[in-house]
């Protein structure tokens, strides 16, 4: 199975399955988030700043609606201000594909590319 950079329609890129898209989030237990802050040393995996537990949201680096599922290996840490840069950036993607017909195959399943 060659591993393709992409999400080919609604195909999971790991199974080559088509991917069922209810969308369920998975709840993040708390063992998950002592370990993810943890492993980060209670730092934003963005932009590094010491993060408060009031202002910490955990990220799903590869989405939800993308079949990314609630484990320490696809969660981050980041503070408030990067997680809404986050998302921006997604909407200002998804927007900007909706206008380029050429497919992107360079899409990096793990989120670690952004910028
Ligand atoms: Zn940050």
């Amino acid at each position: 199975m060659k591993d393709l950079l992409g999400n080919f329609g609604g195909y999971d890129i790991i199974t080559g399955k088509k991917i069922k898209s209810p969308k369920k989030r998975q709840p993040v237990t708390r063992s998950q988030k002592n370990y993810i802050l943890d492993v980060q040393r209670n730092r934003c995996a963005i932009c590094k700043k010491q993060l408060k537990a009031a202002s910490t949201h955990f990220d799903h680096i590869k989405e939800v609606s993308k079949n990314g599922k609630s484990t320490t290996k696809n969660l981050r840490a980041l503070c408030a201000n990067c997680h809404y840069e986050r998302h921006n950036t997604d909407k200002a993607r998804k927007a900007d594909k909706k206008r380029k017909p050429t497919p992107s195959r360079r899409r990096d399943p793990f989120g670690l590319s952004f910028s």
